[in-house]
Protein backbone atom coordinates (compact mmCIF):
# COMPACT_ATOMS: atom_id res chain seq x y z
CA UNK A 1 0.00 0.00 0.00
CA UNK A 2 1.16 3.15 -1.03
CA UNK A 3 2.34 5.65 2.30
CA UNK A 4 1.65 9.27 2.39
CA UNK A 5 4.21 10.51 5.72
CA UNK A 6 2.42 13.70 7.01
CA UNK A 7 5.10 15.84 9.36
CA UNK A 8 2.35 16.52 11.90
CA UNK A 9 1.97 15.56 15.52
CA UNK A 10 -1.43 16.83 15.83
CA UNK A 11 -4.07 13.84 15.82
CA UNK A 12 -7.07 16.11 14.85
CA UNK A 13 -5.41 17.35 11.67
CA UNK A 14 -3.97 13.56 10.92
CA UNK A 15 -8.12 12.20 11.56
CA UNK A 16 -8.86 14.43 8.99
CA UNK A 17 -6.39 13.78 6.34
CA UNK A 18 -6.99 10.03 7.28
CA UNK A 19 -10.77 10.57 6.54
CA UNK A 20 -10.17 12.22 3.47
CA UNK A 21 -7.70 9.98 2.00
CA UNK A 22 -9.12 6.55 3.13
CA UNK A 23 -11.02 5.96 -0.43
CA UNK A 24 -7.37 6.02 -2.17
CA UNK A 25 -6.17 2.86 -0.62
CA UNK A 26 -3.20 4.80 0.94
CA UNK A 27 -1.69 4.56 4.26
CA UNK A 28 -1.01 7.78 6.49
CA UNK A 29 1.72 7.97 8.62
CA UNK A 30 3.13 10.92 10.95
CA UNK A 31 5.08 11.64 13.26
CA UNK A 32 4.17 9.10 16.20
CA UNK A 33 5.51 6.07 13.81
CA UNK A 34 8.92 7.85 13.70
CA UNK A 35 9.80 7.83 16.67
CA UNK A 36 13.26 9.29 16.00
CA UNK A 37 11.66 12.50 14.38
CA UNK A 38 12.39 15.78 15.68
CA UNK A 39 9.79 18.59 14.88
CA UNK A 40 11.78 21.20 13.15
CA UNK A 41 11.48 24.84 14.38
CA UNK A 42 8.53 26.78 12.51
CA UNK A 43 10.31 30.24 12.07
CA UNK A 44 8.95 30.94 8.37
CA UNK A 45 6.69 34.39 7.97
CA UNK A 46 3.92 32.76 6.29
CA UNK A 47 1.66 29.23 6.10
CA UNK A 48 3.47 27.96 2.94
CA UNK A 49 6.96 28.92 4.76
CA UNK A 50 5.92 26.49 7.29
CA UNK A 51 4.10 23.77 5.26
CA UNK A 52 7.33 23.73 3.45
CA UNK A 53 10.29 23.79 6.39
CA UNK A 54 7.88 20.63 7.32
CA UNK A 55 7.81 18.58 4.46
CA UNK A 56 11.15 19.20 3.78
CA UNK A 57 11.82 18.20 7.84
CA UNK A 58 10.10 14.81 7.16
CA UNK A 59 11.67 14.43 2.98
CA UNK A 60 15.01 14.39 4.81
CA UNK A 61 13.80 11.02 6.39
CA UNK A 62 11.01 9.84 4.27
CA UNK A 63 13.00 9.31 0.88
CA UNK A 64 11.39 7.57 -2.28
CA UNK A 65 7.72 8.15 -0.04
CA UNK A 66 4.97 11.08 -0.74
CA UNK A 67 5.77 13.26 1.81
CA UNK A 68 3.25 16.27 3.09
CA UNK A 69 3.87 19.19 5.21
CA UNK A 70 0.54 21.34 6.46
CA UNK A 71 0.66 24.78 8.13
CA UNK A 72 -2.94 26.00 9.24
CA UNK A 73 -4.34 28.70 11.20
CA UNK A 74 -7.09 31.45 12.22
CA UNK A 75 -7.37 34.81 10.60
CA UNK A 76 -9.33 37.01 12.78
CA UNK A 77 -10.37 40.15 11.18
CA UNK A 78 -10.69 42.24 14.47
CA UNK A 79 -7.42 40.92 16.08
CA UNK A 80 -5.27 42.26 12.47
CA UNK A 81 -5.34 38.69 10.76
CA UNK A 82 -4.38 36.91 13.83
CA UNK A 83 -3.74 34.39 15.06
CA UNK A 84 -2.36 33.40 11.60
CA UNK A 85 0.51 31.35 11.55
CA UNK A 86 0.64 31.84 15.26
CA UNK A 87 -2.50 29.75 15.85
CA UNK A 88 -1.03 26.99 17.59
CA UNK A 89 0.65 28.93 20.40
CA UNK A 90 -1.09 32.39 20.60
CA UNK A 91 -1.80 31.96 24.43
CA UNK A 92 1.92 31.11 24.76
CA UNK A 93 4.48 28.13 23.80
CA UNK A 94 2.31 24.54 24.54
CA UNK A 95 -0.73 26.82 24.95
CA UNK A 96 -4.06 24.25 25.13
CA UNK A 97 -6.70 25.00 22.30
CA UNK A 98 -9.01 26.14 25.26
CA UNK A 99 -6.24 28.72 26.42
CA UNK A 100 -6.37 29.83 22.96
CA UNK A 101 -9.67 29.82 21.88
CA UNK A 102 -10.39 31.49 25.11
CA UNK A 103 -7.68 34.32 24.50
CA UNK A 104 -9.19 34.96 21.21
CA UNK A 105 -12.66 35.39 22.58
CA UNK A 106 -11.02 37.78 25.05
CA UNK A 107 -8.38 39.88 22.76
CA UNK A 108 -11.82 40.35 20.26
CA UNK A 109 -13.93 41.65 23.07
CA UNK A 110 -11.24 43.98 24.17
CA UNK A 111 -10.67 45.12 20.69
CA UNK A 112 -13.17 45.17 17.89
CA UNK A 113 -16.40 43.16 19.43
CA UNK A 114 -18.38 43.74 16.02
CA UNK A 115 -15.29 42.05 13.24
CA UNK A 116 -15.86 38.92 14.10
CA UNK A 117 -14.98 37.86 10.51
CA UNK A 118 -12.61 34.92 10.10
CA UNK A 119 -11.50 32.45 8.22
CA UNK A 120 -9.50 29.34 8.54
CA UNK A 121 -6.26 29.05 5.84
CA UNK A 122 -4.08 25.82 5.13
CA UNK A 123 -1.69 25.67 2.63
CA UNK A 124 0.22 22.01 1.86
CA UNK A 125 3.27 21.15 0.44
CA UNK A 126 4.14 17.68 -0.66
CA UNK A 127 7.06 15.94 -2.29
CA UNK A 128 6.81 13.01 -4.52
CA UNK A 129 8.87 9.88 -3.93
CA UNK A 130 11.15 11.73 -7.06
CA UNK A 131 11.16 15.14 -4.93
CA UNK A 132 8.66 17.11 -7.05
CA UNK A 133 7.24 20.29 -5.44
CA UNK A 134 3.71 20.50 -4.92
CA UNK A 135 1.57 23.38 -3.37
CA UNK A 136 -2.31 23.25 -2.39
CA UNK A 137 -4.41 25.71 -0.37
CA UNK A 138 -7.68 26.08 1.21
CA UNK A 139 -8.94 28.63 2.75
CA UNK A 140 -13.05 29.13 4.29
CA UNK A 141 -14.75 32.18 5.41
CA UNK A 142 -16.83 32.53 8.92
CA UNK A 143 -17.37 34.62 11.84
CA UNK A 144 -16.39 34.16 15.38
CA UNK A 145 -18.80 32.92 18.44
CA UNK A 146 -19.69 34.80 21.50
CA UNK A 147 -18.80 31.97 23.42
CA UNK A 148 -17.51 28.21 23.54
CA UNK A 149 -19.88 25.80 21.28
CA UNK A 150 -19.69 21.99 20.75
CA UNK A 151 -17.27 19.22 21.00
CA UNK A 152 -16.21 17.74 17.72
CA UNK A 153 -13.17 18.29 16.27
CA UNK A 154 -10.13 20.20 17.84
CA UNK A 155 -8.41 23.98 17.93
CA UNK A 156 -10.53 26.41 16.82
CA UNK A 157 -13.54 24.38 15.73
CA UNK A 158 -15.61 25.67 18.88
CA UNK A 159 -15.98 29.19 18.40
CA UNK A 160 -15.41 28.92 14.47
CA UNK A 161 -19.14 29.37 12.46
CA UNK A 162 -18.58 28.94 8.73
CA UNK A 163 -20.23 31.26 6.73
CA UNK A 164 -23.99 30.54 6.19
CA UNK A 165 -24.65 28.87 9.26
CA UNK A 166 -25.35 29.58 12.95
CA UNK A 167 -23.26 26.36 14.80
CA UNK A 168 -19.32 26.27 14.98
CA UNK A 169 -17.64 23.87 13.17
CA UNK A 170 -17.49 21.62 16.97
CA UNK A 171 -21.43 21.25 16.83
CA UNK A 172 -21.83 21.25 12.95
CA UNK A 173 -19.10 17.89 13.42
CA UNK A 174 -16.57 16.14 10.89
CA UNK A 175 -18.71 15.10 8.03
CA UNK A 176 -20.31 18.68 7.34
CA UNK A 177 -16.70 20.25 8.16
CA UNK A 178 -14.76 17.62 6.26
CA UNK A 179 -16.69 18.86 2.80
CA UNK A 180 -15.91 22.57 3.16
CA UNK A 181 -13.05 22.93 5.60
CA UNK A 182 -9.85 24.37 4.63
CA UNK A 183 -8.05 21.61 4.80
CA UNK A 184 -10.41 19.54 2.64
CA UNK A 185 -9.98 21.71 0.11
CA UNK A 186 -6.50 21.70 0.04
CA UNK A 187 -6.09 17.67 0.79
CA UNK A 188 -9.09 17.51 -2.36
CA UNK A 189 -6.70 18.97 -4.88
CA UNK A 190 -3.55 16.87 -3.63
CA UNK A 191 -5.66 13.71 -4.22
CA UNK A 192 -6.05 14.64 -7.76
CA UNK A 193 -2.40 14.34 -8.61
CA UNK A 194 -2.20 11.42 -6.26
P1 LIG B 1 0.17 24.17 13.09
O1 LIG B 1 0.11 22.75 13.53
O2 LIG B 1 1.41 24.88 13.41
O3 LIG B 1 -0.22 24.31 11.63
O4 LIG B 1 -0.95 24.91 13.94
C1 LIG B 1 -2.20 25.09 13.46
C2 LIG B 1 -3.10 25.56 14.59
O5 LIG B 1 -4.18 26.27 13.96
C3 LIG B 1 -3.73 24.40 15.33
O6 LIG B 1 -3.07 24.13 16.51
C4 LIG B 1 -5.12 24.92 15.60
O7 LIG B 1 -5.12 25.66 16.77
C5 LIG B 1 -5.40 25.84 14.44
N1 LIG B 1 -6.13 25.14 13.37
C6 LIG B 1 -5.67 24.75 12.16
N2 LIG B 1 -6.62 24.11 11.48
C7 LIG B 1 -7.68 24.07 12.29
C8 LIG B 1 -8.97 23.48 12.14
O8 LIG B 1 -9.33 22.85 11.14
N3 LIG B 1 -9.81 23.66 13.19
C9 LIG B 1 -9.46 24.32 14.31
N4 LIG B 1 -8.27 24.85 14.52
C10 LIG B 1 -7.38 24.73 13.49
Amino acid sequence: MMEIWVATSNKGKLNEFRNLLLDKGVSVKSCSDLPTYASPIEDGDSFEANARIKARSMAAIKKGCWVVGEDSGLEVDGLGKNPGIYSARYAGDHASDGENNAKVLKMLKIRSPLAREARFRCVMVAYSPQGEEFVFDGTVEGTISEKVQGSEGFGYDVIFIPEGEIKTFAELGQVFKNKISHRSQAIRKFREIL
